[in-house]
């Protein structure tokens, strides 16, 4: 998820897929520098890394766990169960097996605003 900084507070303005490596939640480092190259020519920052549980559960497996603890970025899960609410939920690095404080707010995007 790529946006800008300011302050405390964070704005998302792109979300760009990554291609993860075989079996999970490996990055490769060449889509790590694409994206890096993405955000630089946008003027965006890398914000936090985006992923979803179709189960609607908020909570880390073990393999998120694992992953979280080398992050460099945040992480925002979304829990996405058809038919319910969207939740989400923001964890550090340094978080892994509880929820951070930092709050996360949805507004449309400029594409969706009048
Ligand atoms: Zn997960």
């Amino acid at each position: 998820m790529l946006g800008v900084r300011r302050g405390r507070e964070a704005m998302a303005a792109e979300v760009v897929p990554l291609a993860g490596g075989p079996g999970g939640f490996e990055i490769p480092d060449h889509e790590v520098h694409r994206v890096r190259a993405w955000a630089e020519n946008r003027d965006l920052d890398i914000l936090a890394l985006f992923h979803s549980h179709p189960s609607g559960s908020l909570g880390l497996s073990a393999a998120d766990r694992a992953a979280l603890v080398h992050s460099q970025w945040p992480w925002l899960v979304v829990g996405h169960r058809p038919g319910r609410a969207l939740k989400l939920a923001l964890y550090g690095p340094g978080d892994v097996g509880r929820r951070s404080p930092a709050s996360v707010r949805l507004s449309p995007g400029r594409d969706h605003a009048n």
